[in-house]
């Protein structure tokens, strides 16, 4: 398994750094705690996208595109981040965001990503919750076709194999910066979404030879329909990698931090998006990060996760979107 043979645009800040945690380990009694800083990836307020982007995007202008055409939720970190790529690769790009979560507050609607989106001088074309389709970007591309541009689709979250490939290089960052400090980790907690990030992790750890138990958790659907998504793209991502698909590592993905669903945080997201504030002056999102790190607590306080282990937590960015919930943070109350 090879991954130097693959094209990649260099657009994030790597390495990113991997920090203790101690005060909010300590206040939880549980393990020690590390915190692998994807949120500091750099490019337009980083995130995990970027590393995904590195590979997407070297893709495209080895195709020759100049418009990349993404998706996501109106509040879209990965759009956001396409947006600033494509800005610094001199790409356009559109950007076909429906309204997947009910909120309609002004923040929501105009602020945190979607203000980033336009500052880096993407097209926003929101759209209501049920109007994407295949069909629609089908039109879109062939629109943009015919005006004589090379349009280049990245699907929600550039999670397929060429984009998960960025975090099978984050996990072989990983491995390096463990080996450099003689640090023994014995679980990894990362938020699952389009399941790139997951997938890509597990792949790495594979290709190293790292046995490392990964915990994703879904901040949405159910954990059967998330352990599938990763676990078809994780064999999809072994193949294009040209490395065995027999055995491949297990998938744990734990569904009980969704609450009412994607982008509506539930009180426990809030009291991890605060506690995580006050104790390590860190920043969690409320749709991603919040939702993991309220896994993670769940699982210290029911004893899952033993005194005395290493516990990593990969945090994937998500920032801008703590101000479009404004609301929500502020006041007191929780959407569950
Ligand atoms: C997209 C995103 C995720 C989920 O990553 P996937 O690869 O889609 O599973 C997690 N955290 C943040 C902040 C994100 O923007």
């Amino acid at each position: 398994m090879q991954l130097d043979r693959f094209p990649r645009t260099p657009l994030a800040c790597l390495p990113t750094p991997l920090e203790p945690a101690d005060r909010l380990a300590d206040q939880l009694g549980g393990p020690r705690l590390w915190i692998k800083r994807d949120d500091q990836t750099g490019l337009g307020l980083g995130g995990n996208k970027v590393r995904k982007l590195e590979f997407l995007l070297a893709d495209a202008l080895a195709r020759r595109a100049d418009t990349v055409v993404t998706t996501g939720g109106l509040q879209s970190n990965h759009a956001r981040q396409t947006a600033a790529a494509a800005a610094r690769l001199g790409l356009d790009c559109k950007l076909l965001l429906p309204r997947a979560v009910p909120i309609a507050t002004p923040q929501y609607e105009q602020s945190g990503n979607v203000l980033l989106d336009r500052l880096f001088g993407a097209e926003v074309v929101p759209l209501a919750a049920d109007e994407f389709s295949d069909a629609l970007v089908d039109n879109c591309l062939g629109r943009l076709r015919s005006q004589g541009r090379s349009p280049y689709f990245i699907p929600t979250g550039g999670s397929t194999p060429l984009g998960a490939l960025g975090y099978v290089a984050a996990a072989l960052e990983l491995v390096r910066q463990l080996e450099e400090r003689s640090l023994a980790i014995d679980a990894i907690v990362v938020p699952t979404g389009s399941a790139g990030t997951h997938a890509g992790i597990l792949a790495g750890l594979a290709l190293a030879g790292l046995e490392i138990p990964v915990f994703g958790i879904a901040v949405s659907a159910t954990s059967r329909e998330k352990s599938a998504l990763v676990g078809q793209l994780l064999a999809e991502t072994l193949r294009l990698l040209g490395g065995p698909t027999s055995d491949p590592p297990q998938v744990n993905v734990d569904g009980r931090q969704v609450g009412p669903g994607y982008g509506l945080p539930t009180a426990a997201v809030l009291e991890a998006v605060r506690l995580t504030a006050r104790l390590q002056g860190l920043l969690l999102d409320p749709v991603y990060t919040g939702k993991a790190m309220a896994g993670l607590i769940e699982g210290i306080r029911a004893g899952r996760f033993g005194r005395g282990s290493n516990v990593l937590f990969w945090h994937t960015g998500g920032i801008p979107a703590l101000f479009a919930y404004q609301d929500v943070l502020e006041n007191t109350g929780s959407l569950s």
